[in-house]
């Protein structure tokens, strides 16, 4: 077994349950809006939502759209399409779902227990592309901050996951060396390419069963099948 010092686990869909967490704030905001006034229910803002948003974040990561744009247009534009074209209740939403999204808490089972076991053994990191100032009121409010030594938000680096810096920055600054650091998280790209690309071993967090054909060094369903081995 390899001698593991230090673990950096991605936040959102791998600790922080995004998916459950921005969907309980979006419904929510469709009523407090009053978007059935435009839309046909909740299912359809959202699928135009889901359609603008995907397309941003990847013109984002590419930098080719700025955070701000990203976070006003992915609800500015699925709200023009349905002729509610007001940049002004668009980015007052923007503001909104950023403000509400973190104060939810709910994470994947067991993700406190687990990081309470793994904190007295390792030396835990988070390394996650999300928004500032999202993501310390997340870690704030779920009570995920009292496990992590280092945040490592992309922002504040200047470049994302996958990016080889991001993962060579936070190991170095972690006065780590990078065999004996091990990378968890959802995505095979941002996460587990990146820590690959850094010299880093992976573990992806496969909680949908989605197939593939990368080569990870290790792959879980739920964050307790990391206890089997670290
Ligand atoms: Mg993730």
């Amino acid at each position: 077994m390899k001698h593991y010092k230090h673990l950096f686990f991605d936040l959102d869909h791998t600790l922080w349950d995004f998916e459950t967490n921005s969907e309980a704030t979006l419904r929510e905001m469709f009523d407090s809006y009053q978007l059935e006034r435009f839309f046909d229910d909740y299912n359809d803002f959202h699928a135009r939502y889901e359609v603008h948003n995907l397309f941003l974040w990847a013109q984002y990561r590419k930098n080719k759209v700025t955070k701000k744009t990203l976070n006003l247009q992915r609800f500015h534009l699925p709200f023009s399409e349905v002729g509610f074209d007001d940049i002004m209740v668009a980015q007052q939403f923007a503001n909104d779902y950023l403000n509400i999204s973190a104060t939810k808490t709910l994470l994947f089972p067991n993700t406190l227990d687990v990081l309470e076991i793994l904190k007295s053994k390792y030396q835990l990191h988070i390394i996650t592309n999300g928004f500032k100032e999202v993501q310390n009121k997340k870690l704030e409010n779920s009570g995920l901050r009292q496990f992590f030594t280092n945040i490592f938000i992309s922002e504040l680096i200047g470049v994302q996951k996958p990016d080889k810096y991001f993962f060579d920055y936070s190991v170095k600054s972690s006065h780590a060396n990078p065999k004996e650091c091990l990378v968890i998280g959802d995505s095979l790209e941002a996460d587990i390419k990146g820590a690959r690309k850094a010299g880093i071993d992976q573990v992806f967090f496969n909680s949908k069963g989605l197939e593939h054909n990368e080569e990870i060094t290790y792959e879980i369903n739920n964050l307790q099948e990391l206890l089997t081995f670290l």
